[in-house]
């Protein structure tokens, strides 16, 4: 093995998630469908709850809608005349539903369509920011599949909201700054910016003046962030037109994380409508938009991002704690329940399983590590070392814990400042 291809094989999230034991698939479940160890599961949990609550923030109510729906849904929304090669075959019920056809869903529009249907809507309850991270099903071949990049079940972090098309701009554009933040957060940088356009063919509603119109409104964001962006015919949503926050994987592969989509045609469809200022009837603007796209191409990126090293907020372990012997055995059992009492991961690395120095390396990729020795239970002190071996002075263990919750919350990438 080369050193380049070495340096390769330590970032593909496959290795890594088998290494770091994050997730792991099996043949008799299937390809692209893999399951979640508790360290990986730890990290998902992490992110999930970060996306839920920067959305709360951000004025968007969470529902939950199921992962099948009748065939007919898909006829409706028009998924199924234009994304049917992608979806999976539906299944007949039988017994006493023949004919009924259940479809696993290729999207979560239509069931927030039908959740905005269900009651009558005034003008003033707009924008109406309704989000879910679902799950959805993409029918892929078996030789397109590998770890986390591509799957058969995705768990999505979807949003729709419903506005007029005066608000489609501010909308659009709080969306872009929410995935912004969100990629800090996270420690990864986008390559480019998409404005993805539809192209030739059937694959594209046919409705000339909605994708000039739609195509508008995203201009517009992209200008006024002052973004540069690529224009790119053919990778269009089948309803409209998108902006795709594209990345880069580890084998040099670009794919789309984020996504903000303005579509006129599903509503039109659904005939979803709200009570304007006039007492008349009128047709919302639906904007898509994901934050950080599918919940396991984020978590594949981040592996490979990180090698593993994740931000502390993100860490499986976010505080090991190693006593030199099994005299300080109880003050370290004491740290890491005041660190879970704070809402902190922390895992005693004791004595039983080998040396200090042993028991630090395995521990070298937790954001913080600490030592406590007969002098540090004496005084009740800690000893910190950073992840990537940065010491600092040793410090009472009160404000430890309280200063790595503070880093936690702030979802720094930092480890100490
Ligand atoms: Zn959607």
């Amino acid at each position: 093995m080369t050193a380049k291809t070495a340096k390769k094989a330590r970032h593909d999230h496959r290795a890594l998630g088998r290494e770091l034991e994050l997730f792991g698939t099996d043949p008799l479940i299937g390809s692209g469908l893999p399951y979640w160890l508790p360290a990986g599961a730890s990290v998902r949990h992490a992110l999930e709850e970060y996306v839920r609550a920067v959305e709360r923030r951000a004025g968007y109510q969470h529902v939950y809608s199921p992962v099948l729906g009748k065939r007919e849904l898909y006829e409706l929304s028009g998924h199924w005349s234009h994304y049917r090669d992608d979806m999976y075959p539906p299944m007949d019920l039988g017994g006493g539903d023949e004919g009924e056809e259940l479809v696993l869903r290729p999207s979560l529009c239509p069931h927030h369509a039908l959740i905005f249907r269900s009651r009558a809507h005034s003008h003033r309850e707009l924008p109406l920011r309704m989000a879910e991270l679902g799950g959805m099903y993409r029918s892929e071949r078996s030789g397109v599949l590998g770890g986390l990049g591509r799957v058969r079940a995705i768990q999505l972090n979807d949003a729709h909201v419903f506005c007029t098309p005066d608000q489609v701009v501010d909308e659009a554009g709080a969306a872009l700054d929410l995935i912004r933040r969100a990629h800090t957060a996270m420690g990864v940088a986008a390559t480019r910016y998409r404005l993805s356009l539809p192209g030739p063919g059937g694959k594209y509603v046919d409705a000339p003046q909605a994708w000039r119109r739609a195509t508008a409104l995203l201009t517009e964001v992209l200008d006024r962030f002052g973004l540069p962006y690529e224009r790119a015919e053919d990778e269009a949503a089948f309803y409209g037109p998108k902006i795709d926050v594209q990345f880069t994987d580890a084998a040099g592969r670009e794919f789309t994380l984020s996504t903000v989509q303005v579509d006129f045609h599903q509503p039109e469809r659904f005939d979803l409508t709200y009570v304007g200022a006039d007492g008349a009837k009128h047709r919302p603007v639906m904007v898509h938009r994901s934050v950080i796209g599918s919940v396991e191409r984020a978590m594949a990126h981040l592996i490979e991002v990180h090698g593993g090293a994740f931000p502390a907020w993100l860490a499986p372990v976010q505080v090991a704690v190693l006593p030199v012997s099994a005299d300080q055995f109880t003050d370290a059992a004491e740290l890491v329940e005041r660190c879970e009492e704070l809402g902190l991961r922390a895992e005693l690395s004791d004595p039983g399983r080998g040396s200090l120095g042993a028991r630090i390396r395995s521990a070298r990729l937790v954001p913080y590590q600490v030592v406590i020795g007969a002098k540090e239970a004496v005084e009740e002190a800690v000893a910190v070392r950073l992840r990537g071996g940065r010491r600092l002075d040793p410090m009472p263990v009160r404000s430890f814990a309280e200063r790595v919750r503070e880093m936690v919350r702030a979802h720094s990438t930092e480890l100490w400042s």
